[in-house]
């Protein structure tokens, strides 16, 4: 009997270990928000941003579908990038559907009106369920297995390089700041989430202004594998001078069929020299076919649609694997 068990108890190691090689990047279709689930080969896992509320639990409800296809019952880190409604709104719907277990924010909300104040108490609410972590620029969030560094917050970004970045960005010349955002935008949360040499980052909405200070004169993220693509595709975001210098090999962009998906923006990424493809989740209806990727890279392509995610599975020498859960196509880039 005994050795039975310890027989079954090996085998469940076992396949646990092989199922659980790679960091796991969900990018979870919330129609224009934002939810993106990462999950490291120990099954530790932060969640960044939880969609939109109301819809019937929609955003809720696919957060614990993508959370249960990872094999992933509790949220170990929320990260909360500002208090804008397709961010923070899902907060309380999201924490019935799942524990969490840290709140992490940039502090408090800075916006006018009834509205941005209920959120904010709404998501305060939700946190005192578990423990709240406020950061600042150069924090790191301690998800076990990853590497995650806090590049913006609450309006400020890191003051120096981080290791291995600081050289000039060309882009910059002739390039004055962009106008300072007054909004929870330009208060993101942005991150820079290291697991081995596989580098990705997610700067929530980051403004403009904000990314200037980032890169401007000198680089100081240096470039990534993967680039989130800010701000859903809009145009307050994602300046050619920050764009180029984070030279992406994979831009994925959480856009919805109405929302985000700029043709500006969408040509400015894909011109940067070394992006090989540009994922998206949904396709851009209001734009045209050249300013949308072949559909094998988008994950929902009408407007109705099953909300399709996108994973990534990354694995500590750089190599990656992204995955269309509509179709099937999977393409796997290789460390550089
Ligand atoms: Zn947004
Ligand atoms: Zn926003």
């Amino acid at each position: 009997m005994r050795t039975v068990h310890i027989g079954l108890l090996l085998l469940a190691a076992a396949v646990t270990l092989t199922a659980a090689r790679n960091l796991e990047i969900y990018s979870i279709d919330v129609e224009g928000g934002q939810a993106t689930l990462f999950v490291t080969p120990n099954g530790d896992s932060m969640l960044v941003d939880t969609g939109f509320p109301d819809n019937n639990h929609r955003d809720s409800e696919r957060i614990a579908a993508a959370a249960k296809a990872a094999g992933v019952k509790r949220i170990d880190y929320l990260v909360v990038t500002h208090y804008h409604l397709d961010h923070v709104g899902g907060v309380f719907q999201l924490s019935q559907a799942l524990p969490v277990v840290h709140f992490v924010d940039h502090g408090p909300q800075s916006e006018k009106g009834k509205d941005a104040e209920i959120l904010f108490q709404e998501y305060l609410s939700a946190a005192r369920k578990g423990e709240r972590i406020t950061v600042k620029p150069g924090d790191t969030i301690p998800v076990k297995g990853l590497d995650v560094k806090v590049l913006s917050a609450n309006g400020d970004v890191i003051g120096s390089p981080v290791a291995g970045a600081g050289q000039p960005t060309p882009e910059c010349q002739g390039f004055a700041r962009p106008a300072a955002d007054a909004t929870e935008n330009g208060r993101s949360i942005g991150m820079l989430i290291a697991y081995g040499d596989f580098r990705a980052i997610d700067m929530g909405d980051l403004t403009k202004d904000h990314e200037y200070d980032l890169v401007c004169p000198d680089n100081r993220i240096g470039p990534v594998d993967l680039f989130l693509v800010s701000h859903h595709g809009t145009n307050p975001s994602n300046s050619l001078p920050f764009v180029h210098s984070i030279s992406p090999r994979v831009a994925l962009m959480n856009n919805g069929p109405h929302k985000g998906g700029n043709p500006e923006v969408w040509q400015t990424v894909r011109d940067t020299r070394g992006l090989i493809d540009f994922w998206q989740l949904h396709y851009a209806i209001d734009t045209d076919k050249q300013h949308n990727s072949p559909d094998t890279f988008i994950a929902n392509v009408d407007a109705s649609c099953e909300g399709k995610w996108i994973r990534v599975s990354a694995q500590k020498d750089g190599t990656f694997t992204v995955y269309n859960s509509r179709n099937k196509f999977e393409k796997t880039y290789t460390k550089r």
